[in-house]
C-alpha cells in the first residue's frame, strides 16, 4: 500500500499552476484573488494570469491595486495581433473597446491552447464557451450573482 504522505510528497515535486481571468473573475472578487494567488506562489506554485485583451498599463495598475500576485501573463490579444493571424476588421464591446477582430473559433480556442501548451492545473474563467477548447482542467466561475453581465463581454460570450 502507498502512503498517503509519500504521494503528497512525491507530486509536491511538481509544480502547480493556476491560470485565472480577470475580467468576471479576479475583478468581481479581488480579495480573495490577492489571497488566492500569493498563497499559491508562496507555495512554490505559478499563477498565470490569462486574459482577453490586451496587456496594458492600466491593466496591470488594476491588477496591482487589487494586490494580485503572478508570476505569468497572457493576453489573446497581444497573441494573436503578435501571430499573424488573419484581422477581420474592426470590433466593438458594449463598453466601446475597439479591437481588431480575430476568428472567433480562433479567439475562443487561444487560453485552451495557451494552458495545453504551459501544463495549467486548473484554469478559472467565466466565459463557459472558452471550455470547449480545453483539454485541460477548466472552471466556469459564476460571479455575477444573477447581476447583468459586465459590458467588457463580446455579445458572443453573454451566456
Ligand atoms: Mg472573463
Amino acid at each position: 500500500m502507498i502512503k498517503f504522505s509519500s504521494i503528497v510528497n512525491e507530486n509536491s515535486k511538481d509544480t502547480f499552476k493556476v491560470g485565472l481571468d480577470i475580467h468576471g473573475v479576479i475583478d468581481s472578487m479581488p480579495e480573495f484573488f490577492s489571497f488566492l494567488s500569493e498563497s499559491i506562489i508562496k507555495n512554490g506554485g505559478e499563477v498565470h494570469i490569462i486574459t482577453g485583451g490586451e496587456w496594458t498599463q492600466k491593466l496591470e495598475n488594476e491588477l496591482r491595486s487589487y494586490n494580485i500576485h503572478w508570476t505569468h501573463k497572457f493576453s489573446v490579444y497581444d497573441f494573436l495581433l503578435n501571430s499573424g493571424a488573419d484581422n477581420l476588421g474592426e470590433i466593438e464591446f458594449p463598453d466601446g473597446t475597439k479591437q481588431v477582430k480575430f476568428d472567433d473559433v480562433l479567439w475562443d480556442r487561444t487560453k485552451g491552447d495557451y494552458c495545453k501548451d504551459n501544463n495549467i492545473n486548473l484554469h478559472l474563467d467565466d466565459t463557459l464557451i472558452y471550455n470547449n477548447y480545453f483539454s485541460t482542467p477548466f472552471a466556469r466561475l459564476w460571479s455575477h450573482s444573477n447581476k447583468p453581465k459586465s459590458s467588457h463581454k463580446s455579445v458572443r460570450h453573454l451566456d
